[in-house]
This record gives structure tokens, sequence and C-alpha cells, in this order.
């Protein structure tokens, strides 16, 4: 048996023709054209290039994208003003604070002075709360984009055993959360679990965001189960080259699973557009308007 890919980049395409559609609307009926904020402190290369990615993406669906760079000696008191002031901006409905910043610099003060309602990565403790109660409108992307996918290729989860590796803020409790409001039997596990390949072996959809190259192996996977790949590790390609892998074990485990997504073209690349649909969210919700939903 081989696995299913799953098509991160067909499912973000459709996605994305659906907020551009949705964006045209809102501007000739209400006039309003939703405005994401980036914030970039420092000359990080991958924060640079997420940055940009984000803007473009943004600028192509027909968003209003405001930038502010910072230098990487920024201070706290500066940052806050800025993330401030965008807070304040009428035009701007999703704010974007790249991480991570700066070791001198305190993150968490800085999510907390995000305003929720603009908080598109969904980081502040409000939306995480909002999330745990069920009431969320906006959720973290990369977790919102794998429910968007098990909804396409896993059908129905309720009921069905689903392990989470990985306990970040950013994606492992958020999706473990989407996972548990889907009706699925939800295991997080994380560096300290005991006898992670049996925990894996009784998942029907295994998740794994642990930012370890190639950890599970084929032989964790449950045979016909859907596994989710979320990690991004660089590697050494020989001859001075580099290639993209995830957490998981592409060739063994697919051909023991039902489903799988690669790394890339997988669960990265529902990310970015997952952000814009969060911005479209909240732009709505800013307004009054009923909020786009994304299938
Ligand atoms: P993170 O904050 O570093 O968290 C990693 C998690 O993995 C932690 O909870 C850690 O456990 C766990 N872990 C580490 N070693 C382990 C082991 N040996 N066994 C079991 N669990 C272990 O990472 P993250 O931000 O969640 O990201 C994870 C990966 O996803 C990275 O490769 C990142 O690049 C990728 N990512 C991709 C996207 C995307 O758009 N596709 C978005 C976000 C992240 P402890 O809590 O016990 O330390």
């Amino acid at each position: 048996m081989t696995a299913t890919v799953i098509d991160g980049k067909a499912s973000a395409a459709r996605l994305r023709e659906k907020i551009a559609a949705y964006t045209a609307e809102l501007k000739a009926k209400h006039n309003l054209q939703p405005g994401l904020a980036t914030v970039l402190v420092g000359k990080d290369p991958a924060s640079e290039v997420y940055v940009r990615n984000k803007r473009k993406t943004a600028e192509a669906i027909g968003f209003k994208s405001v930038h502010v760079e910072l230098p990487a000696d920024v201070t706290q008191a500066e940052l806050l003003s800025h993330v401030k002031a965008l807070c304040a901006d009428t035009s701007v409905h999703g704010i974007l604070v790249q991480l991570p910043l700066p070791k001198h610099l305190d993150e968490a003060a800085v999510l907390d002075a995000l305003d929720p309602a603009k908080d598109v990565d969904a980081l502040t403790p409000t939306n995480a709360g909002l999330l745990l109660s069920g009431r969320a409108h906006l959720v973290s992307c990369t977790p919102a984009g794998v429910m968007l996918l098990l909804k396409e290729y896993a059908g129905d989860i309720a009921g069905k055993e689903a392990l989470v590796i990985g306990r970040s803020l950013l994606f492992g409790k958020p999706a473990a959360q989407l996972l548990l409001a889907a009706n699925a039997t939800v295991t997080m596990a994380h560096s300290r679990s005991r006898d992670l390949p049996g925990l894996a072996r009784r998942a029907d959809i295994l998740v794994a965001a642990i930012g370890k190259p190639e950890f599970v192996k084929g032989d964790w996977v449950k045979p016909g189960a859907t596994v989710i790949d979320v990690g991004i590790n660089r590697v050494d390609a020989g001859e001075g080259k580099t290639k993209l892998v995830g957490d998981v074990d592409y060739e063994s485990a697919k051909a023991v699973a039902g489903a799988i997504t690669p790394v890339p073209g997988g669960v990265g690349a529902m990310t970015i557009i997952c952000l814009m649909h969060n911005t479209l969210i909240a732009a709505c919700a800013q307004h009054g308007l009923p909020l786009p939903k994304a299938l």
C-alpha cells in the first residue's frame, strides 16, 4: 500500500481564490479593504523570507499591506510604541509580529500589547483562552491549516485516535484543542513522553511538530493512518546543497500510511493562506460583518 499524498499546495490555492473573491466583494459592497501589518525586528534571513512572502501574498489577494521594519537593537519601549500605533490604526485589521524576537526583547510583553481582535497569529492569552472555550474567531494559522487538510483528506475524525507530538504554543497546543473540538480522542506527546513509538502506533491521525528531521519512522505508523508532518528542517543534501525535510521519515511512513503530507508542499503551503484568512475574519469581525468560512 502507498499513501495518498496530501496536496497542501492545491488546497491552499483553492482557499486563496475564495479569499481573493471575498475580498473583492468586501471592497465592492462595503468599501472595506482588509489590512495586514507585519513587524520585523532585525535581519534574520529566515524571518525576512517569511515576512516578504506574507506581504506579497497579502498584496496579491488585494489586502492593504503595512510593513514596519526595526533594527535588531530596537528598545522594548520603541517596539511597543509601534505595536500600539498599529493597534490604533483602523485601516489595519491584522498585526503579525514576526517571531522569534532578538533576545533582549520581552516577547510575552509584546504579545500582551497586541489587540486580541488584531492578533492574526492567535498567540495572545485571550485568543488561546477563547480557543479553549470553543469561542475563537482567530486560530493559530498552522493548526488551522492542518484542520482544513484533515477535513478534505480524513473526513469525519470524530472518535478517531489522534496523537500530537509537540506542545508548543504556536502549534502543538492549539492543534490538540482543535482536534478535541472535532471530537477526536487526543493524546499530546513531548520530549518527556515514554514509548513514543507505542503511542504513535495507536494513532489514526499522527501529527508531528517536533523540529527534528525524519524523527518519526515508518514502523511507528499505524497502517492506513493519516500522517501530518508539520516539521520544516533544512538538512545537508551533499555537494554543498541543502534540502527541506519534515519530522517524519517520509518514504518509510508513506509505505504504511493511508494519507501523508509531503515536506515541502503539505502543511507549510497552508500556513500563509490561513494567515490571510485570519486577516479577512478580523476585518469582518471589526466591522460587524458575517465571518467568512474557509470551506
Ligand atoms: P518547538 O516550539 O521547538 O516545540 C517542539 C516540541 O517538540 C516541544 O513540545 C518538544 O517537547 C517536542 N520534542 C522535542 N524533542 C522531542 C522528542 N525527542 N520526542 C518528543 N517530543 C519532542 O517547535 P514548534 O514551533 O512547534 O515547531 C515544530 C516544527 O514545526 C519545527 O520544525 C518548525 O519549523 C515547524 N513549523 C512549521 C510550520 C509550518 O508552517 N509548516 C509552522 C510552525 C512550525 P518539550 O515541550 O518537552 O520540549
